[in-house]
């Protein structure tokens, strides 16, 4: 199927309803693995973080990780889930050469955490309701990379290299209800879950939940049915969804491609798919196991998880402010409207407002400044806001020096790019460039009587009454110091030597 052949988006779902359902896998922040002490840092030499648990070698035995547990379970009350008072691991068996032990310690029928929901937050502020079928605790595999072929893949490829070091990393599976009643707004309402849930789990503090590093990544499965039928129709599971934006596109294709097999006539087959980023498609991937492939089990090696009540109720009265909740205290105080709130958002300047807060700024000005010239800069040199070498404390002393006059906006700006460019603090930076604002009174009264007497006609209109043609003079002045003058101040002075009042 190519693109090409697709049925538009819009006639797709003019006789069709989409059903989704989204597994996103979160690898948790913990500094061991799930079932042994091996190290999970990232980056170390291919194969020096494991031992014969996690390479499963005869005779060894699993322990598991409390954290991964208390983990698991924030998680599920987050997520509004009931916590199992009782559960246990389960082995998913099947072969795969990145999976030393020929199983996966996963949970099958008895998940620690299920039956919740999160609310999303569409963009025109409407509550869509996710049902959170479980949350489920299992362990990573390690990483094959295939070398040779053009594509990366298996295919073509000439040999390939397992690390082990990935494998055995704590996971929590998180699976959603069938999503119905989405319509059109189905692949919007994909991507706002997947990011809700992302900003719950980084509130939590158990992963930092980063998807261009692996630590989140979402499974979109997607059916479409004819209106009117109640019956789910056959769905395509497309895998490792690795960015907000490809999971509303991936969400999106794959309503057009079940449309365009099913108008001519098709079957839709039970499979997984590899999404492309280059072009959005998907193509197919393996045909799917049914659950009672993977020969489920209880495992033996590892003994039932019985979280004490008193433990789960004090985990939950620790639980953080929910992020839409936060979002929406935040933006209340701010005194944004939605739109612009979804921008700070979208711009992930949230949090580098909110410290600059913290640090003394008056909100306007902190918002002002990181969704103005920050935005910009990070926009420019393809870094996030929280990447750029200014600290929120930074850009706060800016923000005080303008409110003690010190600095106009225009100053400030410059200040501000010398921070960035590495010339040290803000007061530093003023002192070096020599950036402080003209407030010697005689100095600026010079270049105002200056400005008055080249300008004679414009001063004449002034005195007539025609006070607008003071900006003339004001920017003359503020030329004539370089920029370093209070506009303000200077506009004062000017109206008071030629004896006009402001009315
Ligand atoms: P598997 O392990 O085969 O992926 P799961 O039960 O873990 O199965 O996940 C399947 C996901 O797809 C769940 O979110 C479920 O709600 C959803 N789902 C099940 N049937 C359909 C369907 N026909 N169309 C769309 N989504 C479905
Ligand atoms: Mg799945
Ligand atoms: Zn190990």
């Amino acid at each position: 199927m190519t693109v090409t052949e697709l049925v538009s988006y819009e006639a797709a779902l003019a006789g069709y309803d989409p059903v989704m359902g989204l597994e996103v896998h979160v690898e948790l922040g913990t500094k061991t693995k799930m079932f042994c002490g091996c190290s999970t840092e990232l980056g170390a030499e291919p194969n020096s973080q494991t031992c014969p648990t996690c390479l499963g070698l005869p005779g060894s035995l699993p322990v598991v990780n409390a954290i991964g547990i208390e983990s698991a379970i924030k998680i599920g009350l987050a997520l509004n889930c009931e916590i199992a008072e009782w559960c246990r691991f389960a082995r998913k068996n099947y072969f795969y050469p990145d999976m030393p032990k020929n199983f996966q310690t996963s949970q099958y029928d008895e998940p620690i955490a299920f039956n919740g929901y999160l609310d999303v937050q569409l963009e025109d502020g409407e509550i869509f309701r996710v049902e959170i079928e479980r949350a489920h605790m299992e362990e990573d595999t390690g990483k094959s990379t295939h070398v040779g072929g053009a594509t990366g893949r298996i295919h073509g490829a000439s040999h390939s290299l397992l690390d082990y070091n990935r494998a055995g990393i704590p996971l929590i599976e998180i699976v959603t209800k069938p999503i119905e009643g989405a319509g059109t707004r189905a692949p919007e309402v994909a991507k706002a879950y997947v990011a809700e849930l992302r900003e719950l789990i980084k509130a939590l503090g158990v992963s930092e939940a980063r998807m261009d590093k692996g630590q989140m990544r979402c499974d979109v499965n997607l059916s479409l049915r004819r209106h009117g039928v109640e019956k789910f129709g056959t769905r395509s599971e497309t895998k490792n969804v690795n960015s907000l934006r490809s999971v509303e596109r991936a969400a999106r294709f794959e309503i057009q491609r079940h449309a365009a097999v099913l108008e001519s006539g098709g079957t839709i087959v039970q499979e997984t798919r590899h999404f492309h980023e280059d072009d959005g498609s998907t193509t197919s991937g393996r045909i799917k196991d049914n659950a009672e492939d993977y020969r489920y089990f209880p495992e033996p090696d590892l003994v039932p998880v019985a979280p004490a009540r008193e433990w789960v109720e004090e985990l939950r009265a620790l639980l953080p402010e929910l992020p839409r909740v936060r979002r929406n205290r935040l933006r209340e105080e701010w005194g944004v409207s939605e739109h612009d709130m979804q921008s700070i958002l979208n711009a992930g300047a949230v949090e580098p407002i909110v410290a600059t807060i913290e640090a003394g700024a008056p909100a306007d000005q902190a918002r002002k400044w990181w969704m103005g010239e920050l935005a910009r800069n990070a926009n420019e040199s393809g870094r996030a806001l929280d990447e750029l070498p200014i600290t929120p404390a930074q850009v706060a002393r800016v923000t005080a020096l303008v409110a003690a006059g010190d600095l106009n906006d225009k100053l400030a700006r410059q200040v501000i790019e010398g921070v960035l460019a590495g010339e040290g603090d803000p007061d530093a930076v003023v002192d070096r460039r020599g950036l402080k604002v003209v407030s010697d009174e005689g100095a600026l009264g010079t270049a105002v009587d200056e400005a008055i007497a080249s300008n004679a006609g414009v001063a004449d209109k002034i005195r007539g009454g025609k006070v607008a043609a003071v900006g003339a003079l004001v920017g003359a002045v503020m030329k004539a110091t370089r920029g370093q003058a209070d506009a303000a101040r200077v506009k004062e002075l000017i109206l008071e030597k030629l004896g006009v009042t402001e009315g």
